[in-house]
């Protein structure tokens, strides 16, 4: 007998955890396991500010799919570009260009999500997201070839806009990485004696009335004084009008000159999504409390890229956040329902209570709400620490991770432009290869012959 085929797209925190859980549980003879991944390693988002920064490398949270022999799933190393749920098919294109379709009797889908963005001219070609590894590598060196050019320059028209910054999105990741790089040049000029510290300024931006709204009025307000004590200029219920090479336009009127804008105002679920014409939700898949996709037999969707109706709020249609808390669980939880399938057995309903926030806003200052109790500073820092510590998964990225920490505590940073960006960066589009999924006819086109032969 042949044994049944699951395909699991995606290698984030609900795809990977999910994997892990099929390999331990399930005999090599119950299932075959491939999972679909552009890149070999599982990516730990929340602390690609830190990355930015330079606090971190970027391979240390870059946590390898091939640490140990155990990991028998069979990668196949690409991204899924459309499924057709009739015929029960995945369409990928692999790394190489070449594009193959893949027959699946379950799938479980965890391609996370992408920048939002909208309709503001000249937004997607000249804002940087904070969503890749090679976003944040790009940014670091950005923002350091900005001083360098800054010092360079004898106009001060020039000087003073390569030293102004524009972060746009008052969440934690917005939030994170207008605090981690204001502290990257904060330090950094001191290298630069023909600059002058009190010229560089940081704008954050947010439409909302308050940061963070999920960490409440107070420790919100905290936040906020702790960038305001560090001169980053908080601007409540304004965002961008316009953005050009050299100047964004906000939408009270003010025009700031700048060569960065970092566009980080939400996520939304991966442009695979689309390709099922299936029921969305706020663009993410509509699945059941067991996370499977109604009218799509044998499709589980998890993370960011599905509206998981979160019970632990009793219902009233709450879906989960898009937060690692959730799609870790939710990839366990979904291996389990998927183990039960197989075995005939009943699935059970996510549930899980939200655990709270951990918000590093680099050096000492930190924001956390573990469990409701509101924290600041150290401990506040501890916790966020701490918390993505022990998150990672493999003993050599925390060993690693940690000894970034103490090593950047002990000797700071060198500032050092690696000058692997080119000359013409690429856009949040190709940095998050947005524009490489098929529509949902291209994608029957591809599978007509498969379908065919039943
Ligand atoms: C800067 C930042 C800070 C954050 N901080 C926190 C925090 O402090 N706490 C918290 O809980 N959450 C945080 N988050 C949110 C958290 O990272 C996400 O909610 C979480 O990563 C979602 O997990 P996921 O598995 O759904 O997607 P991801 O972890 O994004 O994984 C999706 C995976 O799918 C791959 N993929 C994408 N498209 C395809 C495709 N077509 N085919 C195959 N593979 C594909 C991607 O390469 C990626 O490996 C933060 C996010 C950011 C960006």
């Amino acid at each position: 007998m042949t044994r049944p085929r699951i395909l699991v797209v995606g290698a984030g925190f609900a795809g990977v955890e999910c994997v892990r859980r099929l390999e331990r549980v399930l005999a090599p003879a119950e299932a075959d396991i491939a999972m679909v991944t552009p890149n070999a390693y599982q990516l730990y988002l929340p602390l690609l500010p830190q990355v930015a920064s330079g606090v971190l490398t970027p391979q240390s949270i870059a946590v390898s799919l091939r640490r140990s022999r155990r990991h028998r799933t069979r990668i196949v190393p690409g991204g899924a570009i459309g499924v057709d749920t009739a015929a029960k098919v995945c369409v990928i294109r692999k790394i190489t260009g070449e594009v193959t379709e893949q027959a699946y009797d379950h799938l479980v889908l965890a391609p996370g999500s992408v920048t939002r963005t909208f309709d503001i001219p000249g937004l997607t070609e000249h804002a940087r997201g904070m969503k890749t590894l090679a976003e944040a590598a790009h940014l670091r060196d950005h923002v350091i070839a900005q001083l360098d050019l800054a010092d360079a320059s004898e106009d001060e028209a020039e000087r003073a806009a390569r030293l102004r910054f524009v972060v746009v999105g008052g969440g934690y990741a917005g939030t994170e990485t207008a605090a981690c790089l204001q502290r990257l040049t904060h330090h950094a000029v001191k290298r630069y004696p023909r600059l002058d510290p009190r010229q560089i300024t940081w704008h954050l931006l947010d439409l909302a009335p308050a940061l963070m709204p999920e960490l409440g009025d107070s420790l919100g307000r905290t936040a906020q004084d702790i960038l305001r004590r560090r001169g980053i200029q908080v601007s409540l219920g304004v965002s961008i009008a316009k953005a050009g090479p050299e100047e964004v336009t906000l939408t009270d009127g003010r025009v700031l000159p700048t060569r960065t804008l970092i566009w980080t105002a939400g996520v939304t679920a991966s442009p695979l999504v689309a390709t099922l014409e299936a029921e969305t939700d706020h663009g993410r898949l509509v699945v059941t409390p067991e996370m499977t996709v109604p009218g799509a037999p044998g499709v589980f969707a998890l993370g960011d890229a599905a509206a998981v109706p979160d019970l632990a709020k009793g219902g009233g249609g709450a879906i989960c956040p898009p937060t690692a808390q959730h799609a870790l669980r939710q990839g366990r939880a979904a291996a389990d329902n998927l183990i039960a399938a197989l075995r005939h057995r009943p699935m059970r309903p996510y549930v899980h209570k939200d655990l709270g926030l951990v918000v590093d806003l680099g050096g000492a200052d930190a924001v956390s709400k573990p469990m409701g109790i509101p924290l600041r500073g150290l401990p506040a820092q501890a916790v966020a620490r701490g918390y993505h510590w022990s998150a990672l998964r493999t003993n050599v990225a925390k060993t690693r991770v940690m000894t970034n920490w103490l090593l950047n505590a002990l000797a700071g940073d060198d500032f050092v432009r690696t000058g692997f960006q080119s000359a013409k960066p690429p856009t949040m589009r190709e940095f998050e290869h947005t524009d490489s999924y098929l529509t949902p006819e291209q994608v029957r086109a591809h599978t007509a012959a498969l379908r065919a032969r039943g």
